[in-house]
């Protein structure tokens, strides 16, 4: 449906400065046009994750930018970022290094143990903290949202969007009383599991070349979870899920299926990616998928490795618009939760970048509009039911 790919396999520029010093004021400018013109709203970023690990620096990490990780406000605004889903996740005592296997696959990973209630609500709440800080010190610039019209009023004022979402529910007592609690302070969508069993179900584990189909469903209680989140019109989130998770999800659930940040198995074996079967159940419910810009999740040979063109990038995203049609896919980044992101993009500011490869490939303006906004905002009204 496209033309082969043409795009330019170098790396560009890799920060706000370095893009403003090296170019000509024309180009400036056409970069700065750009961004205008195809804000980007992600499905997923671990930005919040980063200030958990180390609050103590949050200012310098979040208004000035430290240089390290992918994302922060100024990197952001620089690289046309409008808005995504900020993830809230509690992290297990075995989590740290357990993903190194990555690097030579093939392999299968470990499911960590799952966090517990009270821990786990103790690292939560500090990043509903941090997320709400960050508003406040934004001065405008950043606006928690709760529906898809604040979205859209946010993009309009030119104030990156925020989703609150939870990845992996354990903060989530098994009653679902902290539920409700939550979606008093905002969230608006929530992974059952992260790639680890919890109370709710089961998550896929990280295994190349492998199948979705590892391990049993949802617990009771992770089929009251998507009950009550139907609900409260809170997402339900497929993107750790293994197969039968997913498949209790989509037989439970009244509203769109969505996973925020997976890819085309069919392209990349991974089991965190989408089989051809799952993706034609999203399509069915006129839901969503995100495009994960970690290498593992787009090299063909698995491995985590940065070395790597956009050529991947378009191979899942022409695979994923076959399946579920133009209406139906976005971006994922999956920025500051992976490591060894392609060199072509290396971190927020290469998302223009994307957009080139995107026209250079044939795709139309109307296209790459939807692919980098539109969609997801749609999604968040059928969703949202608004
Ligand atoms: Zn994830």
């Amino acid at each position: 449906m496209v033309k082969q790919s043409r795009v330019s396999l170098q790396p560009g520029p890799v920060n706000a400065s370095a893009t403003s010093g090296a170019d000509a004021p024309s180009q400036a400018r056409s970069k700065t046009d750009e961004t205008k013109k195809f804000p980007v709203f992600d499905g997923h970023d671990d930005f919040l994750f980063r200030l958990l690990k180390a609050p103590e620096t949050r200012e310098t990490m979040w208004l000035n930018g430290d240089g390290t990780g992918h994302l922060d406000l100024p990197r952001m605004r620089a690289g046309g970022f409008a808005g995504g889903f900020f993830a809230l996740f509690s992290p297990s005592e075995d989590y740290a290094g357990f993903t190194d296997a990555m690097d030579n696959p093939s392999y299968e990973l470990p499911l960590p143990t799952a966090s517990k209630l009270g821990p786990s609500q103790e690292s939560v709440l500090a990043m509903v903290g941090h997320l709400f800080w960050m508003e406040r010190v934004s001065r405008g610039a950043f606006t928690v949202c709760r529906s898809a019209r604040e979205v859209r009023a946010a993009m309009a004022a030119d104030s990156i969007a925020a989703i609150m979402h939870m990845e992996g529910a354990e903060a989530i007592d098994p009653n679902l009383d902290a539920l409700y609690a939550f979606h008093k302070m905002g969230l608006r969508s929530v992974g059952p599991v992260w790639s680890r069993p919890n109370a709710f179900g089961h998550g896929v584990p990280f295994a190349f070349p492998a199948s979705p189909d590892i391990g049993p469903g949802l617990t009771d209680a992770g089929k009251a979870l998507v009950k009550a989140c139907n609900e409260l019109k809170i997402i339900v989130d497929l993107s750790h899920l293994n197969e039968k998770g997913f498949d209790d999800v989509a037989s439970i659930s009244d509203a769109p299926l969505v996973a925020t940040h997976s890819n085309a198995h069919a392209v990349t074996p991974l089991s965190r990616n989408l089989t051809d079967r799952q993706l034609a159940k999203i399509r069915e419910t006129k839901g969503m998928v995100g495009l994960n810009f970690v290498s593992v999740f787009l090299r063909p040979d698995g491995k985590r490795s940065p070395d790597i063109t956009f050529e991947p990038v378009l191979r899942h995203l022409d695979h994923l618009i076959d399946k579920l049609g133009e209406d139906h896919v976005g971006f994922g980044s999956d920025f500051d939760g992976a490591t060894k992101m392609p060199d072509p993009i290396r971190d927020v500011t290469g998302l223009p970048r994307i957009i080139d490869a995107l026209r250079d490939h044939g795709y139309s303006e109307e296209l790459i509009a939807k692919l980098a906004h539109e969609n997801w905002i749609r999604l968040l009204e059928r969703a949202f039911g608004e």
